[in-house]
């Protein structure tokens, strides 16, 4: 519980990054907030997002505030006690796994969960419901990051630290913009290079962003074309000897396809398909191969579209290749922005995993689970992931979701059909905060959870950083904790005493004590630590120390010990476009605001730097087609079409046109293909496009 006095320190948990915050309460209950200085994320700095915090407290007028619940799709919901709620629910879940099986109903969890809440729901949807049908919005940023992890070093954690922002001597970014997306990373990021201007930058994007303005070069190639620019690098670093052999030989597997792969296109040819100069391909390399230490960043931008675990792969190929891994301002780092994003491995809450990084498929990792809930077995079929669950329950194979802290609506594509698999569905919860959601219309039961210092509980940062986030008030109207709400419906259910807790830091004892013995092993830390240290980063030394840097021994967590290089056959997006659809489309993140508008729409000070979506198109394509600066224009691909106001850029590749990802259900995802996920930062997914005036 929080200390009882006025002032106390906490984590942010708008997005992943988990920076410290001082919080001061005054008497009539005024909360302020401002940066830790001594927190090593932000070290005192905070974002507009992050300044606004207290309005997350302070303002209810978008919060649920209590139960309501309809009887049939005909009536209005109508306000409800919890019993009456919960009570509904049990006998909806208990009728359909009855009658169809436990695969009939499924859950859809969030980022914004603490960690004791996923543990939680994993430990009643795979241990008691009988289904592995639970996965989460993090697999949305972050999935195909974290199997590229997995696929190279055999974990998917990254190697290094946040901490490492200031040790590198050369950065790769590619398909970001984090002076947008990751404000607090980049101001640390600009301040270590305005110290150390010999420092190099290099950023790969179709846009001109405001992040290059700290970048000693800008590939602006073309979306899509990524691999062919890192293979490219590859080649160089190859060719002239710019190359860790020693790592290669010795702590790497898979380099020859590897080598085979880099050098079936000429420089020159790559330059072709990039569209970016030769030169600029051979000083990127020169940076990243004459670097004693280089991260390359991986953004949600790489993460979501149809080739992103190759992106990444490709991408990590180069940290192997020059042997800068294991070491301080070294490896792959995440420019992740969902909280949390690495919870669905370590405390279970993905279709295919259980906690302590265990897997649905291994029989040995089942069974230790299933003894240690203490229940005769668990499925060993993987359970459906996140747009899964929406097809089957388009389908009708699905009958019942549970909804838990996200907006699936506009954050999970293609929307159309998330909109129609829900009024197809038999029943839905919406367990959340805000009545903004757009998937709140839908919900035949909404349940009023409490948010940010509300509850209690561990929230883990991308950097294997854990820390407490604090209760420092009561939630408004009805609200309580997600764990209160699952261990209630779990007693309804029938389980009450596997969810009996006295409090948070018991349910994170039984969660990490599972951890004992794996890669992930929590097991000798508790809130009591946590407390004292404000947060901690594992894997931890007997005596509780943190480990900033993994493999430092190059033995990583594969069969072999070896990390892997992965020569992937796809080389790049196959974008044919033509006269109907001459531009690449892309999307990503608008300054300051937060997915899907229903955390950060409300905030006043945010909502100023952009009031609405603007389509931004390269001045000579825009005039090339009519268009006007300020012009309502229709965009559209074989998908559907949106209307909204054309702005001139400069800074936009030719060919390319961008909009924000924030009005998703209006604008990217009306434009989205079943096919390709198009919701993230500076994603670049290229969907072909066409324009025309409107007016
Ligand atoms: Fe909060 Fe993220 Fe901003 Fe830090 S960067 S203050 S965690 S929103």
């Amino acid at each position: 519980m929080f200390p009882k006095k006025n002032i106390s320190k906490t984590t942010c948990n708008y997005c992943g990054l988990g920076c410290g915050v001082i919080i001061q309460k005054d008497n009539p209950g005024k909360i302020t907030v401002t940066g830790d200085q001594d927190h090593p994320v932000n070290k005192g700095i905070l974002c507009s997002k992050g300044v606004t915090l207290q309005s997350k407290v302070s303002d209810h007028s978008d919060r649920i505030l209590y139960p309501e619940m309809r009887w049939n799709r005909n009536m209005p919901r109508q306000r409800v006690t919890w019993d009456t709620a919960l009570n509904r629910a049990a006998a909806v879940f208990k009728t359909f796994i009855s009658k169809y099986g436990p695969d009939s109903v499924g859950f859809y969890v969030s980022g914004q969960c603490l960690t004791e809440e996923y543990y939680l729901i994993d430990k009643l949807v795979k241990g008691f419901l009988g289904t592995n049908n639970i996965d989460s919005n993090t697999l949305i940023c972050g999935e195909s990051e974290f199997t590229a992890n997995k696929l190279v070093f055999g974990m998917d954690s990254i190697p290094g630290s946040i901490e490492d922002l200031e040790l590198a001597d050369c950065f790769f970014i590619t398909n970001a913009n984090p002076f947008r997306s990751n404000p607090i990373l980049f101001k640390r990021l600009e301040r270590y290079k305005a110290s150390n201007p010999e420092v190099k930058i290099i950023i790969a994007d179709s846009r001109r962003t405001e992040s290059c303005a700290i970048a000693d070069i800008h590939l602006q190639l073309k979306p899509g074309t990524e691999i062919i620019l890192f293979r490219a690098i590859g080649r160089f670093l190859i060719e002239n000897n710019l190359i860790d052999k020693e790592f290669i030989e010795f702590r790497t597997e898979g380099f020859n396809e590897y080598k085979n792969k880099a050098m079936e296109k000429s420089l020159e040819e790559a330059s072709a398909i990039c569209d970016i100069p030769v030169i600029d391909i051979i000083l990127a390399a020169e940076y990243i191969g004459k670097a004693k230490s280089f991260i390359s960043m991986l953004p949600a931008g790489n993460n979501q579209n149809s080739t992103d675990l190759n992106k990444n792969l490709s991408l990590i190929n180069l940290s192997l290749i020059t042997g800068q891994i294991g070491k301080e301002g070294c490896g792959p780092f995440p420019l992740s922005d969902q909280p949390h994003i690495i919870t669905g491995t370590e405390a279970g809450g993905l279709s295919d995993s259980l906690p302590g990084h265990r897997s649905i498929i291994n029989q040995e990792h089942r069974e230790e689970i299933a003894k240690y809930w203490g229940v005769p077995s668990i499925s060993d079929k993987r359970g459906y992931t996140d747009t899964e669950l929406f097809d089957n329950l388009l389908s009708g194979k699905l009958k019942a979701i549970w909804i838990i802290n996200t907006n699936p609506l506009v954050s999970l594509p293609p929307a159309r059909n998330i909109e129609v698999a829900l009024k197809n569905s038999k029943f839905v919860i919406v367990q959340d905060i805000s009545l903004k959601s757009e998937t709140v219309p839908f919900a035949d039961l909404i349940l009023p959870a409490a948010g940010w210092l509300e509850k209690e509980g561990t929230i883990t940062n991308p950097g294997r950083r854990i820390s407490l986030a604090h209760k420092l008030t009561n939630a408004p109207g009805e609200a309580i904790p997600g764990i209160s709400i699952i261990s209630r419906f779990a007693e309804k259910m029938g389980f009450a005493d596997p969810f009996k807790y006295e409090n948070p830091s018991d349910i994170f004892l039984e969660y990490s004590r599972i951890t004992k013995q794996t890669i992930f092993d929590v097991s000798n830390i508790n809130f009591e630590l946590l407390h004292q240290n404000r947060s901690m980063q594992w894997p931890f030394e007997p005596s509780g120390k943190s480990t900033k840097i993994l493999y430092s021994d190059h033995i990583f967590n594969t069969a072999s010990c070896k990390a892997n290089f992965h020569s992937v056959a796809k080389g790049h997006l196959p974008y044919e476009l033509n006269q109907n659809y001459p531009l690449l489309l892309t999307s990503g993140q608008t300054q300051d605001h937060w997915h899907s508008f229903s955390s950060t729409g409300k905030l006043v000070k945010v909502n100023l730097h952009t009031d609405k979506p603007l389509l931004e198109i390269n001045k000579e394509d825009a005039l090339n087609r009519g268009i006007k600066n300020g012009d309502v224009v229709e965009v559209f691909n074989e998908a559907g079409s949106v209307k909204v106001t054309a702005q001139y850029s400069l800074d936009i590749k030719k060919g390319v046109v961008f909009l924000p990802l924030q009005w998703g259900k209006v604008l990217i995802k009306d434009l989205d293909s079943i096919s390709v996920p198009m919701h993230s930062q500076d994603d670049q997914m290229g969907v072909k496009t066409g324009f025309s005036v409107v007016q």
